[in-house]
């Protein structure tokens, strides 16, 4: 009740919720009070959270931020929200993002853009910019989020909170509306590190729904919180601090890693080589995996259908023409040239081996380092409005983080101090599998 109090206070500031679901919270709340009556709740007994409005939920809208899925009712839940609500779990509802997560300033909403509660003129980064927005202004402890360039990194910067990407295939991807599918993974937006740890354990897991998922057993992620940081060998990749840094951010990055140091963790510069080419690449293979995913908008089948089609050809191009706002259609039409014949091998295949170049830079970091540490992004939050008219300068937020997603590699962003009165984000990178690692020392350091 006080959540959905401040929501209803709040909100109407802040547009993080697309859909408010009181009554069904008000319901599993009862149901979570008489289990832990008796006896039998577990640490998210009653816990409320939100969902970014990209996981598919029963019964209840889940629009991915597009006029095209705004009449969408999804008939089953996604893997997140089943496991999460098995886990206790109250659904306060679903949170305001990117139009199919496309965008790193929540700008690109149907629903319209969400502000940033340190600052309501600036954006709280994207495209999990309602789950941010909403944990930073407490109207949810935790929420979830999608991170495919640095969606869930990039916005929980932005708003001061703790964020996690997951290592590609922890976190089952089983009605999270697809963007693109090699990239995309579910994870936690929270408060601190712990109440990360805490979501991510209902979170995570092998699902035999998603191909992409892997068997491999979900330690408990809160078991290591505390221990020691004596002997953590942690990298700075010098490639994360040169032009285009803001200085007050690399001050504040600065000051993080001497608290790194104070704890016991031993520093030093390492290279990755080809981070120049991420932004790049990531340009080529999100959006040609993006124009084969969103090919299933056709009017037809799901959501937005025109009014009175004169044929087929002209329902299928009208929906999508009137369904889909300006950036997903330049995503589309990029990827379908990038993946179109005699255009193949020079754009699409070309990113591939550019993709694997940059996994081997870290692969070749993590032989000498346990973790790497970085800003999350160059500049604090930035205005509204200030880079909708520049597609390349908003692609150039993602700088930092869209080289973790074309690895499949697990990164953490954590609030580390300001800049302008303004909350900077330290991104931690590990290797595959090392969430643990990575919340445990970002557990030390808050
Ligand atoms: N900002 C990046 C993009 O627009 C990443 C978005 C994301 O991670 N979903 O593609």
């Amino acid at each position: 009740r006080g959540f959905l109090e401040r929501i209803e206070r709040l909100d109407g500031q802040l547009n993080s919720f697309i859909t408010v679901t009181a009554e069904s919270a008000l319901a599993a709340a009862a149901d979570a009070d008489a289990r832990r009556a008796a006896g039998e709740a577990g640490p998210l007994t009653g816990i409320p959270i939100a969902h970014k409005d990209i996981f598919c939920t029963e019964g209840v809208r889940t629009s991915c931020g597009s006029r095209m899925l705004d009449n969408f009712v999804a008939p089953y839940n996604a893997t997140v929200v089943e496991r999460m609500a098995a886990a206790g779990c109250v659904m306060l509802g679903k949170t305001n993002m990117d139009e199919f997560a496309m965008g790193s300033s929540n700008e690109t909403s149907y629903y319209g853009p969400v502000r940033n509660p340190w600052d309501t003129d600036r954006v709280p980064g994207g495209s999990s910019g309602g789950s941010a927005a909403a944990v930073a202004a407490r109207l949810a402890p935790g929420a979830t989020g999608t991170d495919t360039g640095g969606s869930i990194r990039q916005p929980a910067a932005l708003t001061g909170l703790t964020g996690l990407k997951p290592t590609y295939g922890r976190v089952s991807r089983w009605g999270m509306i697809a963007f693109a599918s090699s990239l995309d993974q579910g994870g936690p937006i929270a408060a601190s590190a712990e109440d990360a740890a805490l979501l991510l354990n209902a979170m995570a897991g092998f699902d035999p729904r998603d191909s992409t998922s892997i068997d491999r057993a979900v330690p408990d992620y809160t078991a290591h919180l505390g221990e020691s940081l004596e002997g953590l060998r942690i990298g700075l990749p010098k490639e994360y601090f040169g032009a285009g840094l803001d200085p007050e951010v690399a001050a504040a990055v600065h000051a993080a890693v001497r608290e790194f140091e104070a704890l016991g963790a031993s520093v030093r510069e390492v290279s990755l080589p080809n981070s120049h080419l991420a932004v790049p690449a990531y340009y080529v293979v999100a959006p040609a995996e993006c124009s084969s995913n969103l090919s299933r908008f056709d009017g037809v089948r799901y959501g937005y259908r025109c009014e009175a089609p004169r044929d087929l050809e002209d329902l299928y191009k009208r929906s999508r023409g009137e369904g889909f706002g300006a950036e997903v259609k330049r995503r589309i039409m990029i990827g379908t040239y990038a993946l179109s014949a005699g255009y193949y091998d020079a754009y699409y295949l070309k990113a591939q081996q550019v993709r694997r170049l940059i996994s081997d830079d870290f692969r070749r970091a993590f032989g000498e380092v346990d973790v790497l540490l970085g800003p999350t992004a160059p500049t604090p939050a930035f205005r509204l409005g200030e880079k909708t008219d520049d597609p390349v300068t908003m692609y150039l937020s993602d700088i930092y983080t869209i080289a973790v997603n074309l690895a499949g590699l697990p990164g953490l962003s954590l609030p580390a101090g300001f800049a302008a009165g303004l909350p900077v984000g330290l991104q931690m990178i590990g290797d595959y599998w090392s969430e643990a690692r990575l919340l445990n020392a970002a557990h030390r350091y808050q």
